[in-house]
C-alpha cells in the first residue's frame, strides 16, 4: 500500500516534531515554512528566545526519541522561582516538595533546529520528510485538500495536495483561517492589555558589568543562580529571566502597553529607562550593560489567547499547537501543549483506520484540555505578577508544599500536575480548584501568625490535623475531595487506546499440566433452544491474568481479597530489552529507573509473542528488579509473558520477591501494539472467592 501523504504547514516547534513522528510512522511528509531554512540562514523566529520545557513537552519529544538528546544538548534545569524584591532581596520558592522535579530552560532556535535536523534524518524509518522553505501558505481549499503557496524569496506561486493537511502554523494560522470560513466554526481571540519585550543579562565575565559581586562557585559563568526561573513581581507588571547555555539570561518584561506608570508607553527616553530600572529592578539593572539599547531597539510583542473548534475539517485537514489554541505564556505551557498535541495526533492517526475518526478523536481528547490550560495560564499571570511577593500567598504556598510532603500521592499541587505530569490539563484545573478550597480551610484553622508562635514542628502537626479535620476517620484528606490526584481522570475523558488481553479459546496456551480452556454448550439457539448457554472449564491462570498471593505464599490473600487499586489507575508501559530465557534486570529497562513515574508498571519483553503458540523460553524478572521498583513506590508489575519466573524455575525467586514487597502480579499481557508511555489501566480480576488467580480483560486508556 502506498504511504499516506501529509502536508504540514509551518516548520516551527510543533511542525518539525510532528514531521518526525509521522515519518517514523511511515507517512510521506512535506513541511512548508514561510521563513528561510534555519540550517543555512540561522534561526529567524520573532518569538521568545528561550522557553520552559516540562513533562508534557518531554513526553512529546520522547515519542520521537528526542527527549534525552534535547535535555543533554539544549536544556538548563530550573528547580524553583527566585523572587527579586525592589530592594534586591531574594526568596527562593521550590517548584515541588521533591527537589528532583525541575522545568528546563531551552533555546527556541536551538530546539527548533535540533527538531528540524531530527526530522531530516527520518528517511531511515521508511517514511520521508521533504522541506520547502520560503513557502508562505496563502490559502487552503479544504474540500479539495489543496494548499496554495507563494514563495517569499521570488514571485512563484503554486499549490499542493496531500491526504492530510496539518496547520502547525502558529497563532495567526492561515490553515485555521480557511476553516473559519466554514459553517458553524467557532472562533474567538482576545489580547492581553500587557505586551512583552526581551532584554539581556550577559554572562558573568562580561567586562562591562558594573558590579562584580562575589558569586557562588556553583553559578559558573552566570551572574545569578542558573537553576532558577527569576521573577521580579511588581504588582500589575513583572520581569522574568531564564538562563541560556552561554552564561547569559534572557529577561522578559510583561508590562501593560499603556498605563501612566510602569508601562511601555510611559517609558521612552534613555534617561527615564535607566532611572526607572535603577528604582524598580536595581539588581537586574546592574547586570544589564545594554539595557537602554535593548529596551529601545527590541519590539513589544502582543499576547493572545485563541480558542476555536472543531480543529479538523472532514478527514483531510487539522490544526494543532498555537494554530488551534494559542495561550498566554504564564504557565510556560504553549510549546509543551503543542508537543503533547503532536504525540496524541500521531497516536490517533495510528490507532484509527478511518482518518476522519482519528481527527475527531484527537479533537475530543485535546479540546477540553486546551481550554483548561488557557484558563490556568491567565490565572497564573495574576499569581506571578501580583501574588508571588505577597506574604499571605507565600503562606498558602507553604501549606501547599507541606501537605504535598505529608500526602505525596493524594495532595499533588496543580503546578506539579501541570508541569511534572501528563495528567490531563482539565483534571489539573479541577484538582487545583479543589485544593485551593482545602488550603483555605487549613489557613482558617492554622493562621499565619501561629507559625512563629508555635514553631515548625507543632505547626506541621496542626496543618495535618486541619487538613484531616473533615476527612473520614483513618483516611487522608484527599478522600473528601472528589478527584484523586494519582491522575484519576474522569472516565468520560478517556477512550480505550489499546486492548492488551489476548483472545481466549481452546488453543490459548497454558502452563504444562494446567487446564486449557474448554467450553461446553448446555443449550444453543441454533438448535432451537431458548438461549445459548455455555459452561467454562479452565485454569484461572489463563491469558492475561492477575495472580493472588495465595498462588505463591502459604496463607496469602486470595484474588478476591486483593485491593482493586492495584488494577485500576495510572500505569506506564516500559520496554525491557531482555533476551529469551533470561531474567530482566534494572539495566534492561528502557529509560532506566528515573523514567518511571507511575505506581503500576507494565513491562514489554517481546519474548512471548503468541498465546496460541506457546514458547517455553520466555523471559522473566530478577528479584533485584522487583525490589528496585518496589523501592520506587511501584504497587503492581505486569508482564507480557505467562509468568514472572522462568519456565524452568522451581524455587520461584521472583514470586518470592513480589510476596516480600507486597507488589501485585499481572501476567500474560499483550503489549506489542502499545507504545511506551503513560496510560490509565483497567484490568480488574473477578471476585473469585478463595481462588489463586483470575483472568482479566486489560485495557489501556488515554
Ligand atoms: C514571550 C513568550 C514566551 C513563551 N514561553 C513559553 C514557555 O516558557 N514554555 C512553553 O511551553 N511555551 C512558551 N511560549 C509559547 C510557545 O512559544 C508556543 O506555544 C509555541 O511556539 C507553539 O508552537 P507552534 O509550532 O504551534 O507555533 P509557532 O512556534 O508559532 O510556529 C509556527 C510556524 O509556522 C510558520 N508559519 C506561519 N504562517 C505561515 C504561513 N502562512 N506559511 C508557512 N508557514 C507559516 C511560522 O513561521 C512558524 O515557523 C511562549 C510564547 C511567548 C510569546
Amino acid at each position: 500500500m502506498a504511504a499516506r501523504t501529509a502536508l504540514i504547514v509551518g516548520c516551527g516547534l510543533a511542525g518539525s516534531l510532528l514531521a518526525r513522528l509521522l515519518a517514523q510512522a511511515g507517512w510521506r511528509v512535506t513541511v512548508t515554512e514561510r521563513r528561510g531554512d534555519p540550517r543555512e540562514s540561522g534561526y529567524q523566529g520573532g518569538r521568545s528566545i528561550n522557553l520552559a520545557l516540562s513533562a508534557r513537552g518531554r513526553w512529546g519529544l520522547a515519542a520521537a526519541g528526542l527527549e534525552e538528546r534535547t535535555l543533554a544538548q539544549d536544556a538548563i534545569a530550573m528547580r524553583g522561582r527566585m523572587m527579586h524584591s525592589k530592594n534586591s532581596e531574594l526568596t527562593f520558592q521550590p517548584y515541588s516538595a521533591d527537589l528532583a522535579d525541575a522545568i528546563f530552560s531551552v533555546s527556541r532556535g536551538g530546539l527548533n533546529l535540533s527538531l528540524l535536523h531530527a526530522a531530516a534524518e527520518d528517511s531511515k524509518f521508511g517514511g520521508g520528510v521533504e522541506f520547502i522553505f520560503n513557502a508562505a501558505c496563502t490559502d487552503i481549499n479544504l474540500d479539495e485538500r489543496l494548499a496554495y503557496f507563494k514563495s517569499s524569496s521570488n514571485a512563484r506561486s503554486w499549490h499542493q495536495t496531500a491526504d492530510l493537511i496539518i496547520g502547525a502554523d502558529g497563532a495567526f494560522s492561515p490553515v485555521r483561517m480557511a476553516m473559519q470560513r466554514t459553517d458553524r466554526f467557532e472562533f474567538s481571540q482576545s489580547y492581553l492589555g500587557h505586551g512583552y519585550k526581551e532584554l539581556r543579562i550577559p554572562h558573568a565575565h562580561d567586562p562591562r558589568l558594573r558590579t562584580r559581586a562575589v558569586r557562588p562557585a556553583a553559578w559558573g559563568d552566570y551572574s545569578m543562580d542558573p537553576n532558577s526561573l527569576h521573577i521580579w513581581p511588581r504588582g500589575g507588571s513583572m520581569m522574568i529571566a531564564l538562563p541560556n547555555r552561554d552564561g547569559s539570561f534572557t529577561c522578559t518584561l510583561f508590562w501593560p502597553f499603556a498605563a501612566e506608570q510602569h508601562s511601555f508607553a510611559s517609558l521612552t527616553s534613555e534617561k527615564a529607562i535607566a532611572a526607572f530600572f535603577e528604582a524598580e529592578y536595581p539588581d537586574a539593572a546592574a547586570l544589564m550593560p545594554d539595557l537602554t539599547n535593548d529596551y529601545i531597539r527590541n519590539p513589544v510583542g502582543s499576547l493572545i489567547t485563541v480558542k476555536c473548534g472543531p480543529w479538523y475539517y472532514g478527514d483531510g485537514c487539522v490544526v494543532l499547537g498555537d494554530a488551534a489554541h494559542a495561550i498566554v505564556p504564564f504557565y510556560g505551557q504553549g510549546m509543551n501543549a503543542a508537543f503533547e498535541d503532536c504525540r496524541i495526533l500521531a497516536e490517533c492517526l495510528a490507532n484509527h483506520a478511518d482518518q476522519g475518526e482519528a481527527l475527531r478523536a484527537f479533537y475530543e481528547l485535546r479540546k477540553p484540555n486546551a481550554d483548561a490550560i488557557a484558563q490556568m495560564a491567565l490565572d497564573n499571570f495574576t499569581e506571578m505578577r501580583d501574588l508571588v511577593g505577597d506574604p499571605e500567598f507565600l503562606y498558602q504556598k507553604k501549606i501547599e508544599q507541606t501537605l504535598h510532603r505529608l500526602y505525596p500521592d493524594e495532595l499533588v499541587p496543580q503546578y506539579n500536575l501541570v508541569s511534572f505530569s501528563t495528567t490531563p490539563y482539565a483534571t489539573a484545573l479541577r484538582r487545583g480548584q479543589e485544593l485551593t478550597l482545602l488550603y483555605q480551610r487549613v489557613i482558617a484553622l492554622v493562621p499565619r501568625h501561629l507559625l512563629k508562635e508555635i514553631g515548625q514542628e507543632e505547626w506541621v502537626a496542626r496543618v495535618r490535623i486541619a487538613a484531616e479535620s473533615r476527612a473520614p476517620a483513618g483516611q487522608p484528606p484527599a478522600a473528601q475531595i472528589s478527584v484523586k490526584t494519582d491522575a484519576m481522570p474522569r472516565l468520560d475523558e478517556l477512550t480505550v487506546a489499546y486492548d492488551i488481553s489476548p483472545l481466549l479459546n481452546a488453543s490459548t496456551g497454558v502452563w504444562k499440566g494446567d487446564t486449557p480452556l474448554h467450553r461446553r454448550l448446555l443449550s444453543e439457539l441454533a438448535k432451537g433452544d431458548s438461549v445459548t448457554l455455555s459452561t467454562l472449564e479452565s485454569t484461572v491462570h489463563l491469558g492475561s491474568h492477575a495472580d493472588g498471593p495465595n498462588h505463591y505464599v502459604v496463607g496469602g490473600a486470595d484474588i478476591a481479597q486483593m485491593p482493586l487499586t492495584h488494577y485500576v489507575g495510572r500505569c506506564q508501559v516500559v520496554s525491557c530489552k531482555v533476551a529469551r530465557g533470561a531474567r530482566a534486570t534494572l539495566a534492561d529497562l528502557d529509560g532506566g529507573l528515573e523514567s518511571l513515574v507511575c505506581s503500576r508498571i507494565l513491562l514489554r519483553t517481546g519474548t512471548f509473542p503468541d498465546h496460541q503458540a506457546w514458547n517455553d523460553d520466555f523471559a522473566a524478572l530478577s528479584p533485584s528488579l522487583i525490589e528496585a521498583l518496589a523501592d520506587r513506590g511501584v504497587i503492581t508489575i505486569g508482564i507480557d509473558t505467562p509468568s514472572v519466573d522462568l519456565m524452568s524455575s522451581k524455587d520461584l525467586p521472583a514470586h518470592a520477591a513480589f510476596a516480600r514487597r507486597r507488589v501485585a502480579i499481572i501476567e500474560g499481557l499483550t503489549l506489542d501494539a502499545a507504545p511506551d508511555g503513560e496510560y490509565f489501566l483497567s484490568a480488574l480480576p473477578l471476585k473469585l472467592d478463595g481462588f489463586d488467580a483470575s483472568p482479566i480483560r486489560a485495557v489501556l486508556m488515554k
